[in-house]
């Protein structure tokens, strides 16, 4: 049995109505592509950056970065590759970059705040995936955006990378394809001001489901209302793509619902386009998408 799906796995996977579904792994370091090689992953769909930055003593160097964003891209030969630049704060503390104690560290200074606030450091990161680019098919996402003004201030920093590489004549692809995550409700609600900004939007359902319920996604004592398919989040979700597909963008999720045939069925039929997951899961759900259907159906 496990053989006759890690066989299927490596084929590409339509529903039972005829769409193509994307089904793609969660890395958290270059070494882990071959797991979703393996596994048959048509894609990474979140390559999580921190490993980089967490558990040393100093901030990784661009050639560093760009050695190990290379590595993902050459591994996966030209599947695609979508590099999360850096999630840090919350809970995630880097010894070399002083940061206050926070009261409520998930509300607080991490991820894109840190990024636009550190442009030195995110920079860096963005010419060392840039440059990346030229070895395989990157594409960059931002993490948790809440506002448009963001996403422009993040892309106006992507453009200074661009430039910067230019000048210095090192190659890189122009048109890389750039999206953001949906994980905070207040993105999600305006997806369709947000879409026509970027190439695709990647769901966050951890996040999404964390701060739609505004309830801890650790804490078992309100772990009754981390509920995946409730209304709330499917209403979110249905929008979220419905704007996109309106201005021609694609969606993912690459939450841990999106590793759960149950939980995806309900996402293949609100239009999602990929599901990204751990690379263990991906034959079980190529196997599970062929008998899914994604007429789409509307959560009012
Ligand atoms: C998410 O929030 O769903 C997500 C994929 O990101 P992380 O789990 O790294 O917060
Ligand atoms: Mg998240």
């Amino acid at each position: 049995e496990q053989t006759r799906l890690r066989a299927a796995a490596f084929e590409t996977v339509y529903t039972a109505d005829g769409k193509r579904i994307e089904i793609a792994g969660n890395i958290g370091n270059p070494a882990d592509c071959r797991s979703v090689l393996a596994n048959g992953g048509d894609g990474v769909g979140l390559f999580r950056s921190e490993f980089l930055f967490l558990e040393r003593d100093q901030m990784p160097s661009e050639e560093e970065q760009f050695e190990a964003y290379s590595e993902a891209a050459r591994e996966m030969a030209g599947r695609p590759v979508i590099i999360r630049t850096m999630d840090i704060g919350g809970d995630k503390q880097l010894p070399y970059l002083p940061m206050e104690a926070e009261e409520n560290p998930f509300l607080g200074f991490r991820a894109i705040r840190l990024c636009l606030a550190e442009k030195e450091m995110f920079l860096t990161q963005l010419r060392a995936i840039l440059r990346a680019s030229s070895q395989g098919k990157i594409r960059v996402m931002f993490p948790m955006i809440a506002t448009e003004e963001e996403l422009l201030e993040a892309k106006s920093l992507l453009a200074q990378a661009k430039e910067q590489l230019r000048e210095r004549q090192l190659p890189f692809d122009e048109k890389i394809e750039t999206g953001i995550m949906i994980e905070i409700p207040s993105a999600a609600i305006i997806a369709d001001q947000l879409a026509p900004h970027v190439d695709f939007f990647s769901i966050g359902s951890n996040d999404l489901i964390q701060y739609t319920f505004a309830a801890d996604r650790m804490n078992q004592k309100v772990s009754y209302l981390y509920n995946p398919v409730h209304p709330a989040i499917l209403r979110l979700i249905g929008r979220v793509v419905q704007d996109a597909h309106t201005h021609g963008k694609w969606v993912g999720v690459c939450g841990e619902m999106a590793g759960d045939p149950l939980y995806a069925k309900e996402l293949i039929a609100l239009g999602v386009d990929e599901l990204s997951m751990t690379p263990s899961l991906i034959p079980r759900m190529k196997q599970a998408i062929k008998g899914m259907s994604a007429t789409t159906l509307i959560y009012k």
